[in-house]
């Protein structure tokens, strides 16, 4: 059967082989252990078949073992992140003073969020079949001899020499390219949003954990279409650290709560100039980076579990203010973001009625705001929840109005009461007509289907008197104040925020 087999023919001219098959517990078969040899042998005994099996078995333990102690990967049986780490440290150890330049490359089959999708959609025997799929091609890329490992889910990463820097940047660009292609896995198919990225290391620098997270932290760079842009770079990995940093440290700020403070910006009725409201603005105070704008902590905890815990924080002080407001004679309406991932808890709508009923606060002096990207995540469950919001008698605002993709019929289905334009109509509404006529028509459409209207981001006199001429029912913006703390709310309040009359407005200028 193997006489033309060019083991046989050629070298290294096999002329006996025993083989016994290595198969896992559950019946899998791995491969084979054989002995080859050069000379024929025409009797194996009982014993020597036995003594091969026997290895056969000990091979298997020792697999098993492995998998066991957790240096494999299942379903890939790649080698995991422990043996990687592992061999890059005795890499660097058996380096040292020789200088060979050596890069690790980490590759994402496809993005974290696509696989994601995929076994969302597609379950995850689709998705190991497809795994497997771009396991086959990478190794295909690979030079002879290069392990690959798994590092996790849908992540592979493997380590080489450098040499020729040019040449080495090509073959990984190509291998990118060739990931991106689009491929078929049981006749569906898909377009992977493969990325990869890559760091360099010697014989001394970081160890080997930190190594890796560079590597990965290279995957996100934005210059991935750029030849070679895979490379770590330390500036655009200042961003992930600082990332990294504060969803690290938010947990710690939330347990302790005096490195969170809220501030409170005056809303007020255009028409009287009276206060009728204000919303609650959260601030971080860092110990060791300052003052963290929301704009940036709050993207970052929507990524985490935290976001529901902070948004109960600030549920929790603005309640409290409430009703330290009222004690102070100061019956005005507060604000509070909430983002989508509070609307999706089934539980959200009875951890406000409890804070209300704590502090014996009415609930139509809550405002609730939402934005309008938000609702467009899952339309049906925000609406479903807002009903419920509303049935406890919670005011629902529409944040940043006009900034969404979303078509206007849907502001149908959203039981809110209030629109609130976004800032960014009401900077230029003075400079560009086509704000102007976005504004008057949002207002008279919100008006028409039973809204308030809030304008924020009133910069000036101009826009403030715009606004009040064109019908826009409350007003807030650094022209009115500024957020402030709760002392100087109070004091801004008994100051100007009680006036009803109305002061000169400059003239039609826009
Ligand atoms: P937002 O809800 O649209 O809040 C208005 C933002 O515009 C605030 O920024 C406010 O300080 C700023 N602003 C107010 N008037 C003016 C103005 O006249 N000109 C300009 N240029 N800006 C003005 P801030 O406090 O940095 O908050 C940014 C965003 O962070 C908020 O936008 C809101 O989406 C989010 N945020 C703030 N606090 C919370 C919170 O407690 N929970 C949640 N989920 N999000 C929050
Ligand atoms: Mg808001
Ligand atoms: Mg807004």
């Amino acid at each position: 059967r193997f006489a033309k087999n060019p083991l046989v023919t050629g070298e290294p001219h096999i002329r006996f082989y025993a083989g016994a098959p290595l198969r896992t517990r559950d019946g899998f078969a791995l491969g084979r252990l054989c002995i080859i040899d050069d000379k024929p042998r025409h009797v194996v005994s009982a014993s020597e078949q036995a003594a091969l099996r026997d290895l056969a078995a000990m091979v298997m333990a020792h697999i098993e073992m492995r998998q066991m102690v957790g240096y494999l990967a299942p379903v890939t049986w790649l080698s995991n992140r422990f043996r990687l780490l592992e061999d890059i440290e005795t890499l660097i150890n058996e380096n040292a003073g020789v200088g060979v330049e050596r890069a690790l490359v980490v590759i994402d089959s496809v993005a974290p969020e696509q696989y994601q999708d995929l076994v969302s959609t597609l379950g995850h025997a689709f998705v190991d079949t497809f795994t497997l799929g771009a396991v086959a091609l990478i190794q295909a890329h690979l030079p002879e001899g290069t392990k690959l490992y798994q590092v996790s889910v849908a992540r592979y990463a493997y380590v080489c020499v450098i040499g020729d820097k040019a040449a080495f940047e090509r073959s990984v660009d190509s291998l990118r390219l060739m990931l991106r292609q689009p491929r078929h896995c049981q006749d569906i198919p898909i377009v992977p949003r493969a990325r990869i990225g890559s760091a360099q290391f010697c014989d001394n620098i970081k160890p080997a954990v930190q190594l890796l997270r560079a590597a990965t932290s290279a995957t996100h760079n934005p210059s991935r279409s750029k030849f070679g842009g895979f490379w770590y770079d330390e500036k655009s990995d200042l961003v992930h650290q600082r990332a990294f940093q504060l969803l690290t440290d938010l947990p710690a700020a939330l347990a302790a709560g005096e490195q969170l403070s809220l501030l409170y910006q005056p809303k007020i009725e255009l028409a009287t100039r009276a206060c009728v409201g204000a919303e609650a603005l959260l601030r971080w105070d860092h110990p060791e980076l300052g003052r963290i704008s929301p704009g940036e902590f709050i993207p970052l905890a929507e990524r985490t579990t935290l976001m529901p815990l902070l948004t109960e924080w600030v549920l929790r002080q603005g309640i409290r203010q409430l009703d330290s407001w009222r004690r102070a004679s100061i019956n005005i309406q507060l604000a509070i973001n909430i983002s989508m991932l509070d609307l999706e808890r089934s539980d959200f709508t009875s951890i406000v009625a409890t804070q209300l009923k704590v502090f014996d606060v009415e609930p139509s002096l809550l405002d609730l705001e939402v934005t309008e990207s938000a609702l467009a995540i899952d339309i049906a469950t925000a609406s479903r929840r807002l009903q419920e919001l509303r049935q406890i008698g919670v005011d629902i605002a529409i944040d940043d109005f006009g900034t969404g993709q979303s078509a206007l019929s849907y502001l149908k289905y959203i039981p809110a009461t209030v629109v609130k334009i976004d800032q960014l109509f009401i900077h230029s509404l003075c400079e560009e007509r086509s704000d102007q006529c976005m504004v008057r028509s949002t207002i008279d459409l919100a008006h028409d289907l039973g809204f308030r209207v809030v304008a924020e981001g009133i910069e000036s006199a101009e826009a403030f008197s715009w606004l009040l001429r064109n019908g826009c029912d409350v007003g807030q913006g650094f022209w009115i104040s500024e957020p402030l703390s709760a002392h100087d709310f109070q004091e801004w309040f008994n100051r100007e925020g009680r006036s009803t009359e109305i002061s000169a407005l400059p003239a039609e200028r826009c």
